[in-house]
């Protein structure tokens, strides 16, 4: 299977910013390796046609949208729908970032609902999950991604394992390493990663296929190791996404 390589430029960049961070990216990709590897690019809402217009033609490159809400159109101020964003060429989303969860405060439920929401309408979800350092510690990890996977796929459980394989990947993030510099140890990534795969292969009819990303504090000088690692099937990167030399190295590492 082709690793993912996944940028998440949170709320960072205006448009003529993201234009040129694309072009930069895209010449890059001409240049490098990366025809094992499928690159996908989350930038911020405004940005997201300006990207699209550099990268959305791109075989193997893909670009999503941080987040919607979902439902088709109506009275929800400030929000935004999965057909506004695939007028702008968006084909997928980010679903369960931590940040979405512990500063947007949405609950497993509202994830769930989301997922289901996005799988139907032909979106790809990324699902992403992971553990606070809080109950890292209290010896929590294990009840915090059964938690989050079992309600996170609760409505998609009923859709052809052939469309989720196609349309769904997971990204495990510990909190505790999501913009702080931390990365997880060799040790935590491989138990993490091992767990999820377990706890995807007692969903519906075992989806243990389903791509699993790391992310939290990748940068050029970790992603090859990371990547070397059993059950990483790609990288999920903030920070190090944001400069296109930086992105590159890793999509090469
Ligand atoms: C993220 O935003 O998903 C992330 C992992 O951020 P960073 O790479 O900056 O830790």
């Amino acid at each position: 299977m082709k690793k993912i390589i996944a940028a998440n430029w949170k709320m960072n960049k205006n448009r003529a910013q993201a234009r040129a961070t694309a072009e930069e990216l895209a010449s890059g990709l001409s240049a490098g390796k990366p025809a094992d590897r499928t690159v996908m690019v989350f930038p911020p809402f405004l940005a997201i046609a300006e990207v699209n217009t550099v990268l959305g033609g791109r075989a193997g490159t893909l670009v999503g949208a941080q987040n919607f809400y979902p439902a088709e159109s109506g009275a929800y101020t400030g929000e935004i729908s999965l057909a506004m964003l695939a007028d702008a060429g968006a084909s997928w989303v980010l679903v369960g970032h931590s940040e979405r969860r512990h500063v947007l405060h949405e609950s497993d439920s509202f994830l769930a609902q989301k997922t289901q929401y996005a799988l139907r309408q032909q979106f790809g979800v990324v699902l992403c999950i992971g553990e606070t350092l809080e109950e890292r510690e209290s010896g929590r990890l294990s009840d915090v991604l059964t938690r989050q996977i079992e309600q996170g796929l609760s409505g998609v459980l009923g859709m052809s394992k052939s469309l989720l394989q196609e349309k769904l990947i997971i990204a495990y993030e510990p909190v505790w390493a999501i913009g702080t510099g931390k990365v997880a140890g060799e040790k935590e990534v491989l138990e993490a990663h091992a767990l999820v795969k377990e706890l995807l292969g007692k969903q519906g009819d075992d989806l243990s296929s389903l791509p699993v990303l790391y992310g939290g504090s990748v940068k050029p000088a970790n992603a090859q190791a990371l990547l070397g690692l059993a059950n990483v099937d790609g990288l999920l990167v903030g920070g190090a996404s944001l400069e296109a030399k930086s992105f590159l190295n890793i999509i090469n590492a």
